[in-house]
């Protein structure tokens, strides 16, 4: 199978979409990311892939400490502002959630740490525990090969 195929294998995959976000020395930066999921309840835990050539990933090595934003179905634009898909600068006020920046009006925003790293092939493998997280109605941003999607 040559990367094509893999990637459009891997797009059949229908997701949720979140926005990964961070703070080092004073500046947020987000990532869009739908390579989630949950991983134990006990501790609580989560994980997130990273691309090792990602800006966030040197933020998150150095700050250790994240923050997941599930999307809802009206934050499209956000999808597309934290994957570059919107190429001009847009202001985004972060809201401020145990401390670490979340994107307000977001499903789920949860606050994690830095539990375990593992390097796995050209991505970085987050898994963060749980501190806290807030919780919103509402329908799901969605992807699926290669498009957002809403549920409704
Ligand atoms: P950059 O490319 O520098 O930043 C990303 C964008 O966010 C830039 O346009 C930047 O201007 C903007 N930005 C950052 N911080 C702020 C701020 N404070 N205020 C305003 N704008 C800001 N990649 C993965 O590694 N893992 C995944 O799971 C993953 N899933 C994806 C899912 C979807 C649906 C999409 C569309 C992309 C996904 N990507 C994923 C790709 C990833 O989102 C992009 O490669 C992204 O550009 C990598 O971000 P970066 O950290 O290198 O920073």
């Amino acid at each position: 199978m040559d990367d094509r195929m893999f990637r459009t294998a891997m797009g059949k995959f229908a997701t949720g979409v979140t926005v990964i976000a961070s703070e080092l020395d004073g500046e947020v930066h987000g990532m869009t990311a739908n390579a989630f999921m949950s991983v134990s309840l006990d501790p609580k835990l989560v994980l997130i892939s990273v691309g090792t050539d990602a800006k966030m990933n040197k933020i998150i090595q150095e700050s250790q400490k994240f923050t997941v934003n599930i999307l809802s179905g009206s934050q499209k634009e956000m999808s597309m502002i934290f994957s570059g898909q919107i190429k001009e600068e847009r202001k985004v006020d972060f809201d401020i959630f145990e401390g670490l920046p979340v994107i307000e009006n977001s499903l789920v925003s949860m606050a994690c740490s830095v539990y375990e790293t593992f390097e796995a092939g050209d991505h970085t493998l987050y898994v963060g525990e749980v501190m806290n997280l807030s919780l919103k109605d509402g329908e799901p941003l969605t992807f699926f090969e290669g498009k957002y999607k809403q549920m409704i």
